[in-house]
């Protein structure tokens, strides 16, 4: 509990409008984008490193648990104070410093938001590809703890594959550097990288410096709908094989085609088994020939309707059904519960098949799209949390889809993280070895377990 003096002590670091202690503005704070939640007992909102380094030296002399909190959108229970303690809540440190043409990078707090962020490379003809499907409001500071990405990935890799630096506020309230401006940095150990997708239980995130490319001429989208699921699987494959890199390769069930079917009225063909999106982009010319290639692929290997997107209008249009997905499944059910296990894309129609049985064998609706073109799955548990007997099926059908995908050759999660949600069976894929030195790592950094304890790994 947070004594009185303490509260005081906390609330002349960041000023009256920044903190806050009364139940009701707390409920705000005690949920995130998974099923569980936790209420703090204060919440504060800084907006300058040095107070986030004040904050962390109350919370180590009191040994207060601290949550970093972005937009809460992540879906694994990562910004949930499960210990009560403080939320710090990065969304008032949100100033783009820098965007440094000459050299290719960006300065910025972590409380900008992406699509924002976007928006002003945009204008300059720059761009920071990473779009998770959250971008409209997440922050780059959560996209960092979670090393975030979307679509865009097949081509452009994740947020890792950018960060070039951080400045980090540690548990005991020091402040430490990382990496820089330059592309390239191989000095000493990869303390950037080790932040990457640390989910807040090793530093607070308080500045971030990324690497940017040029923003590509032009890019375009085609529709392919298959009777056959193994075909569109197949067609992944292929378009690889004929030497075509694209931006976004993204599949839609049956079961996915149908919810958004019933929700947005597309006129998407029910009986399909699949719909296969696929996104190139560069110059004009690349991008004519390109979908010409990919158009005739899909024909010949088995697409009975293709369809690409002549402007911006019919390519934001093929975009819909795949970008309502998850808002027309989470109408159906009181709870959704979206997971992300990843396999080698050789092994991406196996793991859609063994969806398919999981969901048949624990009687559950679970729509499956995926990102094809890096084997990443999110199927989408639709239940009910307040029914125990129905949760009790969800839990089982969760496991049995992570330790199918571990098996397949891929991993727990390839956007999501760890948070609570996948904590306990975090060992089934990394091991003994690896999960001790993961311990030694936290208690490195956070040897009081002060920095979002309860996520990732329990320290005990
Ligand atoms: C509809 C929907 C679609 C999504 N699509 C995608 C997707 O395509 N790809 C993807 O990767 N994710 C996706 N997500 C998950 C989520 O949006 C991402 O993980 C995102 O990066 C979280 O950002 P946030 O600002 O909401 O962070 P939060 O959810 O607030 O926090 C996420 C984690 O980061 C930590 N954290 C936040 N800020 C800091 C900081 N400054 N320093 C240290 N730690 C910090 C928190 O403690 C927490 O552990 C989606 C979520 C939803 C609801």
């Amino acid at each position: 509990m947070l004594s009185q003096v303490v509260k005081d002590e906390l609330k002349a670091i960041v000023g009256e409008g920044r903190y806050f202690d009364n139940e009701e503005d707390l409920l705000l704070y005690s949920y995130d984008a998974f099923i569980v939640q936790g209420q703090p007992e204060a919440a504060l909102l800084p907006v300058s490193t040095e107070e986030v380094s004040r904050i962390m030296k109350v919370a180590s002399r009191e040994r207060i648990p601290v949550t970093a909190r972005g937009a809460g959108t992540n879906l694994a229970g990562g910004s949930v104070p499960t210990r009560g303690g403080i939320v710090l809540v990065f969304t008032k440190m949100n100033r783009i410093i820098e965007i440094d043409k000459v050299n290719r990078v960006a300065v910025f707090q972590p409380g900008v938001i992406n699509m924002e962020f976007q928006k002003e490379l945009t204008k300059r003809g720059l761009y920071y590809p990473p779009d998770p499907g959250s971008m409209a409001v997440s922050t780059m500071g959560g996209n960092v703890a979670e090393n975030a990405g979307g679509p865009r990935a097949v081509k452009y890799g994740v947020t890792s594959d950018y960060l070039l630096g951080l400045e980090v506020v540690l548990a005991s309230g020091e402040v430490l550097r990382t990496g820089g401006k330059t592309l390239k940095n191989v000095t000493g150990y990869n303390l950037t990288q080790l932040f990457c997708g640390s989910e807040g239980t090793l530093g607070l995130i308080t500045e971030i410096t990324v690497k940017l490319i040029p923003l590509p001429e032009t890019k375009r989208t085609l529709q392919a709908v298959f009777k056959n699921l193994s075909d569109a699987g197949r067609t992944v494959a292929r378009v690889f094989e004929i030497g075509i890199l694209p931006v976004a390769l993204e599949i839609v069930d049956k079961v996915s085609i149908n919810v958004i079917e019933d929700y947005m009225h597309l006129g998407l063909p029910r009986e399909a088994e699949a719909l296969l999106l696929i996104e190139v982009d560069g110059p004009e010319a690349a991008v004519a020939g390109e979908s010409g290639r990919l158009t005739q692929l899909c024909r010949e290997m088995g697409a009975h309707e293709v369809k690409v997107a002549g402007t911006v209008e019919e390519n934001d249009e093929i975009w819909k059904a795949r970008r309502s997905a998850y808002g027309a499944g989470a109408r159906l059910r009181p709870t959704a519960i979206a997971e992300d296990c990843t396999v080698p894309v050789g092994n991406l129609v196996a793991m859609f098949q063994e969806v398919t049985r999981i969901a048949e064998k624990y009687q559950l609706l679970i729509p499956v799209v995926a990102h094809a073109g890096d084997g990443n799955l999110h199927p989408l548990i639709l239940t009910d949390s307040s029914d125990q007997e129905e949760m009790k099926r969800v839990v089982k059908a969760i496991d049995e889809i992570s330790r199918k995908a571990v098996e397949l050759g891929g991993t727990l999660t390839g956007e999501h993280g760890i948070g609570i949600a996948k904590r306990e069976i975090l060992p089934f894929e990394l091991g003994e070895v690896a999960m001790e030195i993961t311990r030694n790592i936290k208690k490195t950094f956070d040897p009081l377990n002060i920095l979002n304890p309860d996520k990732v790994v329990l320290i005990v």
